[in-house]
């Protein structure tokens, strides 16, 4: 669901377009059995050319751990027929 970025020999380059990468942010979406998540603006690598996100560990992994809690949370509130 989330692209990794791969740093490849130090290159920061776009594997669709092989466009220049620039640190900035892109929205994030993620919908989850009734809940939908949105995030206006998570920090990301950015392609210069065709604004394709891709996201460091770090940010994968707290992006991760939001979609867990949150799915963790929601089961409280989930009906039980
Ligand atoms: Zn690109």
């Amino acid at each position: 669901m989330v692209k990794r970025f791969q740093k490849e020999g130090g290159e920061m380059k776009c594997i669709h377009c092989q466009g220049e990468m620039k640190r900035g942010t892109t929205p994030f979406h993620v919908d989850r059995r009734g809940c939908h998540l949105t995030l206006d603006a998570v920090p990301a690598w950015v392609c210069e050319q065709c604004g394709e996100a891709y996201f460091e560990e770090k940010e994968v992994d707290a992006i991760q751990d939001l979609v867990e809690a949150i799915e963790q949370k929601n089961e409280a509130l989930a009906v039980t027929a």
